[in-house]
């Protein structure tokens, strides 16, 4: 079985892969339309963004499946479907990775919140248990529990990962800097309070991803550092903070904005790089070259 903790052993840094979601948009998914059906009605044009960041330089890629909880793919009337879209997606991934690359099986919230009373944590499980069910049978080799905001939710997730799977599990939240400076998630949770909730579920791999560029990360990361020196830390970062142009989001940092900070992320203790919204391949070869100082064409 590849191992992601047994490649970190020797403080090596591993580079993950850039966007989904925006890179999705751009070869033609319409807002409102269910992303991960693409894995089975597009699934060339799925294969094309993995291939595309193994071709960067990736050491890990993640998978199609972001938004396939059964809960959220209710919304679309595609929840009867969750195993199957699971399932392609890693298989998608895992064709594109070959064996000498890992795939991570992203798994992202269920879009209900348990803290509100919205659903039953049973139901959360449930779904959770099929996802990761299904990653592990199309070839996944770790589970990314990202985006997330509710520590209750993370822990679900770990949870079924780790009585499920055999599978290692990172699990990533997403912050914003609050007014007072310091940052939280959207449901108040701090990076302290993550690091203590999935390390005690037991999460392998820990860290933050989407929301913000690397510039705060680098502030989370030490956040992290200074309540957990060991642990294995991925940070997926935005192409910066997102500003809107002609009613459009747009993600401003260009891959040599970005890789500019990669040295500082390395030097406060990141163990995995890699980006999240508005990232692209081009945004990955800065990063190899970087760390590894060559060139991918
Ligand atoms: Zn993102």
């Amino acid at each position: 079985m590849r191992s992601i903790l047994k490649a970190l052993e020797n403080g090596k840094i591993l580079i993950s892969d850039g966007a989904w979601g925006t890179y999705l948009h751009k070869l033609g998914l319409e807002v409102g339309e269910c992303p991960e059906i693409w894995n089975l009605t597009h699934r060339a044009e799925v294969l094309s963004i993995a291939q595309s960041y193994i071709d960067a330089g990736s050491d890990m890629i993640l998978t199609n499946t972001f938004g396939a909880h059964p809960v959220r793919l209710e919304h679309y009337g595609l929840q009867d479907k969750a195993y199957e879209l699971n399932k392609a997606g890693a298989e998608i991934s895992r064709e594109a990775a070959g064996d000498n690359h890992f795939v991570l099986g992203s798994i992202g919230p269920s879009g209900a919140i348990l803290m509100m009373g919205e659903i039953s944590e049973e139901k959360v499980y449930d779904g959770f248990r099929i996802q990761v069910e299904a990653m592990a049978k199309g070839g996944a080799d770790a589970i990314c529990v990202e985006t997330m905001s509710e520590t209750a939710e993370a822990v679900l997730a770990i949870k079924a990962a780790k009585e499920f799977t055999n599978l290692e599990v990172a699990c990533t939240f997403t912050y914003q800097k609050t007014v007072h400076g310091y940052y939280r998630t959207m449901m108040g949770v701090s990076p302290e309070e993550m690091v203590i909730a999935v390390k005690e579920t037991g999460a392998d791999i820990i860290g933050a991803n989407c929301g913000i560029g690397f510039e705060q990360m680098i502030e989370i990361l030490e956040a992290i550092r200074k309540v957990d020196k060991k642990t294995p830390v991925l940070i997926h970062a935005n192409a910066g903070l997102p500003i809107i142009i002609d009613n459009k989001t747009v993600f401003p940092e260009t891959p040599e904005m970005m890789s500019a900070r990669v040295k500082k992320l390395i030097d406060t203790g990141v163990n995995i790089v890699g980006g999240c919204c508005g990232t692209t391949p081009d945004h990955i070869r800065a990063f190899v070259k970087e760390i590894r100082g060559t060139e991918v064409k």
